[in-house]
């Protein structure tokens, strides 16, 4: 069996694409003898199955992108505003993008301020209040600063 990829020099090789581009076009002037390689050949089977997928998907690409000639100022127009359109998202995402690195800036500060001035605060009790039907809450502040805060219901379960 013949491979291109281990048989042939870089020339051979070329002249074997070659041949294989103008047989999948149609256009080989011997395409049995073409066929026949391809078949046994892993290189050139790749190669076509590579070719014949590009020239579908180019095909596909032409039939859709056909525009009449009536419609084409419309179609240019439609470019032309997506265009605009584009150009005009992308410099106010930049925009945007600025102002929400100065936010986190100035929200990162005014953070570091605001734990730095209210870190060596204990926490004060002002008021403790319960949900709990018929609780009592009680609170006592020892003289290090740690706060308790009992809760204390009618079966005198403790919280
Ligand atoms: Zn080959």
């Amino acid at each position: 069996m013949v491979n291109c990829r281990l048989d042939s020099s870089t020339r051979e090789r070329v002249r074997r694409m070659r041949e294989v581009e103008r047989w999948v076009d149609g256009e080989s002037s011997h395409s049995e003898e073409v066929a026949e390689h391809v078949a046994g050949c892993a290189t050139c089977m790749a190669y076509e199955k590579r070719l014949r997928m590009l020239r579908a998907g180019v095909a596909a690409v032409v039939r859709t992108e056909t525009i009449g000639d009536t419609r084409f100022p419309a179609f240019m127009e439609g470019i032309r505003r997506s265009r605009a359109q584009r150009s005009w998202w992308r410099l106010s995402w930049r925009v945007l993008s600025v102002s929400t690195v100065a936010t986190l800036v100035l929200l990162a500060g005014s953070l570091y301020t605001y734990e730095y001035l209210n870190v060596p605060d204990p926490p004060v009790v002002e008021s403790a209040s319960t949900d709990i039907e018929d609780g009592a809450v009680t609170s006592y502040a020892s003289d290090n600063g740690v706060t308790t805060v009992w809760v204390v219901s009618q079966d005198n379960d403790v919280w």
